[in-house]
């Protein structure tokens, strides 16, 4: 199996968070909340007579992505009609750039297990979505919210030779288009939809394996499922000797398989012309520079700013600067002075990643600001609140945006050191079990563990955990003389 090499090109469709449609005044809604057919009119839902007017911000949109993605923008790009019919597509052809798409000959930079590597980029060109089928209790429903809507086509060239790379690029272009504010990167609600073209090759051949063209995976995990699955699919073919023919394929997720939907010679004709209603699209340089200008430092640069000047491990690098509203976090917190940058990003990517995990928000969402963290941090690397102690902080200020030394004072957080105060819990704890604390007699070592995790919660997290560890020890021991007098 070894000696086949996997050739992979990926087809990327993302949504733009543009206010208004590709050709109408219609607002983008998010179309898994918004009532059906709520924003629409005679031009996205296709009427005769009706004329398509260009939004400028879709194509300032795109030429963010494709600077970002190092293309070459072509000054004049063309739409046409793709010709096609089918029931979410009122108009019966969808208009997208074809021969002379936007841009080209670009590239993004990955990282893979020998170093960074660089997927060429084919082109990058404006279409308009489509609606939404919703097939339920015997019927088909359309909504047409969606339909119109601006989307972006980013085709990669076959340089993606695994499926961690295939992975890799996916999340790399995903986490671009959310630093550039161009698309929500929302996978659940169809913001970014993949298109995989696999084929396997023997090791060293010169031509490309017949590839077939995985449509529709909505999700990272569909993607890669789906293309090891080909890989696989593919490879044991060519080792029994048989030819692998050109289809187009669909995944089924539950069966965990690629299933065939049309082969090479069911291929549609969609029959591109250009665009009567439309006129060429024209981008001066001016306008060019201003944008290139414009665009943020991307993730690649930033994670390798953070290893440079914070001594940050590659790795913890690359998850702080997965997503801008994380690095930008951690740069404010940074600036502060307050705290060092590698305690900051710790607490970043762990306590405060588990937070984010278990209430299942974003950062903005929750109520820190870089400045209380930074504050927390500091307290805490003085010494004057335990760990224990600064995460309970952390998690008061995450859900109430208060001030970290306030809720110290208010609480009176401050480690208690207090003998009597934790023998006093310990034996509380001690009197509430008695079946555990037989138990543990009787030689449940591991109880040990738990009985300090319940005189630590009946502190509130503050106990001092060498008094409490001595305390408990004692107090099992006391136990112990008590039962062999009696
Ligand atoms: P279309 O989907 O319209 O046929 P192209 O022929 O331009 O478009 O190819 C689309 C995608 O397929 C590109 O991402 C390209 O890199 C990829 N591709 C082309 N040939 C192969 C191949 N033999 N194996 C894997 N991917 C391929
Ligand atoms: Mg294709
Ligand atoms: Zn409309």
């Amino acid at each position: 199996m070894s000696d086949f090499q996997t050739v992979i090109g990926l087809e990327v469709h993302a949504e733009f968070s543009t206010q208004s449609k590709m050709f109408c005044g219609c607002p983008v809604v998010d179309s898994t909340e918004a009532a059906p057919n709520s924003a629409v009119c005679e031009i996205c839902t296709g009427m005769p007579g009706t004329l398509p007017v260009l939004n400028a911000r879709a194509v300032e949109f795109a030429i963010r992505v494709a600077l970002a993605l190092d293309c070459e923008i072509a000054n004049t790009s063309v739409f046409a009609r793709k010709n096609y019919f089918y029931p979410d597509l009122p108009k019966g052809f969808q208009i997208s750039q074809y021969s002379l798409p936007l841009a080209e000959h670009g590239h993004l930079t990955i990282e893979t297990p020998d170093g960074e590597k660089d997927i060429r980029i084919r082109r990058v060109h404006l279409e308009e979505d489509t609606g939404r089928l919703l097939h339920r209790d015997g019927f088909s429903l359309i909504d047409f919210n969606r339909s119109g809507v601006p989307l972006l086509e980013i085709v990669s060239e076959p340089d993606i030779h695994s499926v961690e790379e295939v992975r890799a690029y996916a999340t790399g272009l995903r986490s671009i288009l959310r630093y550039l504010d161009v698309c929500s990167g929302d996978m659940e609600k169809g913001a970014i939809r993949f298109e995989a073209n696999v084929s396997v090759r023997p090791l060293g051949s010169p031509q490309l394996g017949t590839r077939t063209e995985i449509k529709n995976l909505n999700s990272f995990r569909s993607m890669v499922r789906a293309v090891s699955h080909e890989v696989k699919r593919q490879t044991q073919l060519l080792c029994e000797g048989k030819e692998i023919s050109q289809e187009t394929l669909g995944w089924d997720v539950a069966r965990g398989v690629t299933v065939s939907q049309r082969s090479k010679e069911e291929a549609h004709d969609y029959r591109y012309f250009p665009e009567p209603d439309l006129p060429p699209l024209y981008v001066d340089d001016t306008w060019i520079e201003s944008i290139r200008e414009s665009l943020p430092e991307l993730p690649l640069a930033r994670q390798k700013r953070l290893i440079v000047e914070h001594d940050l491990p590659p790795y913890q690098a690359g998850i702080l600067t997965s997503e801008k509203e994380i690095a930008d976090f951690f740069d404010a917190a940074v600036e502060t002075g307050l705290a060092p940058p590698i305690k900051l990003a710790h607490w970043i990517t762990g306590d405060l990643f588990s937070l984010l995990n278990q209430e299942n928000i974003d950062l903005q969402q929750s109520k820190i600001t870089p400045v209380a963290l930074a504050e927390l941090v500091s307290i805490v690397e003085r010494g004057e609140i335990n760990l224990t102690s600064g995460k309970t902080v952390l998690a008061e200020v995450f859900f109430t945006g208060r001030d970290p030394s306030k809720i110290i004072a208010k609480f009176s957080l401050d480690q208690v050191s207090d003998v009597e105060e934790i023998a006093r819990l310990v034996s509380e704890v001690l009197n509430a079990n008695p079946e555990q604390v037989s138990a543990y007699l009787a030689g449940k070592q591991p109880l040990f563990q738990w009985f300090f995790g319940q005189v630590m919660a009946a502190a509130k997290g503050r106990a001092n955990p060498q008094i409490l560890q001595e305390q408990l020890a004692a107090a099992f021991q006391q136990y112990q003389q008590s039962s062999a007098e009696e």
